[in-house]
Parts: structure tokens; C-alpha cells; sequence
């Protein structure tokens, strides 16, 4: 909570994605469930490790790298390099296949913080836009699994 506070980045926002992301799947859904999600996404371990490393590693790079090549990588934020997309498909495979087809939405279009994120240049974050995505898309797959859908719903409510 630290190191997100320390690069600006709210988890409300990342709250209002998720909200913006499933309120067309589950019109019922509310912005404090949607902020819920996020922090149940951010207490799983495997999550807040990404978290640490991309970030740092985000953070070292502001430090200067000694390698000139991957400097440049990361200065340019090269899609070709594909890192920080690994990093964020870690976030997503611990919440099913609704996370990994919402993350390929989020990387592509990067809504809100995401894409404030990736557009500051007074800093590398080279690493963080692409884990919040994957922060985003997995707190969106719990939200949608906890809200049956559909065929699911009525059998639920027949029950
Ligand atoms: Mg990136």
C-alpha cells in the first residue's frame, strides 16, 4: 500500500475501473464492492510480490541502469520488450479466464489511472501500468464470479 501510495495511485481508481468495467454485467453492483474487490485482489501474496518487484524495479530504473541497451528499453517503454505483460499475466492467472480476457482489454485501451500512469514521463513505470491492469482485471473476475449470471442467475434464484 506503500509503494501504490508512494506512485500516486489510488486504489479508489483502480476501484471505479473495476465498477466501470462490471456495472453492464451486473447492473446491481455498487462502487464500494468494486473498491472491496481490489483490496481482496492486493492481499494475496502473489499479487503484492509483483506489486514489490515491478514497482522496484520501476524505481530502479528512475535511479539510472548501468546496462545502456535495457536502459533504453525502458526509457522508450519498447513493446517489444514484454516483461511488464508477463508480469501483469501473473496477476490475472490466480483469477480465471474472466481476468486474462478482461487484461488484454485493459492493456489495450488503458483506461483511467492506467493510462495516466503510462503516460507520466517524469518517472519509469514502465512496470506499474501493466500490473495495475492485471490488478483491475482480476478484482473484475472476482466480482463476476460472486454475481451469477444469466442461466446461473435464474438457477440461483430458483434455489
Ligand atoms: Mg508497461
Amino acid at each position: 500500500m506503500d509503494l501504490l501510495d508512494k506512485r500516486n495511485v489510488p486504489v479508489e481508481s483502480l476501484g471505479g475501473l473495476v465498477y466501470a468495467g462490471q456495472k453492464e454485467h451486473n447492473p446491481d453492483i455498487e462502487l464500494d464492492e468494486c473498491i472491496d474487490a481490489v483490496y481482496h485482489v492486493l492481499n494475496k501474496r502473489e499479487i503484492q510480490n509483483i506489486l514489490l518487484l515491478g514497482i522496484n524495479l520501476d524505481m530502479w530504473a528512475d535511479r539510472g541502469i548501468e546496462d545502456q541497451y535495457l536502459a533504453e528499453i525502458l526509457n522508450e517503454d519498447s513493446g517489444l520488450f514484454q516483461c511488464d505483460e508477463t508480469l501483469s499475466h501473473g496477476c490475472v492467472e490466480i483469477f480465471g479466464g474472466i481476468g486474462i480476457s478482461n487484461l488484454g482489454y485493459l492493456d489495450h485501451v488503458k483506461p483511467g489511472i492506467i493510462g495516466k500512469v503510462d503516460a507520466r514521463k517524469n518517472s519509469c513505470n514502465v512496470f506499474l501500468d501493466d500490473i495495475l491492469a492485471g490488478i483491475v482485471a482480476s478484482a473484475e473476475a472476482y466480482v463476476a464470479n460472486k454475481h451469477p449470471m444469466g442461466v446461473y442467475r435464474e438457477f440461483e434464484e430458483e434455489k
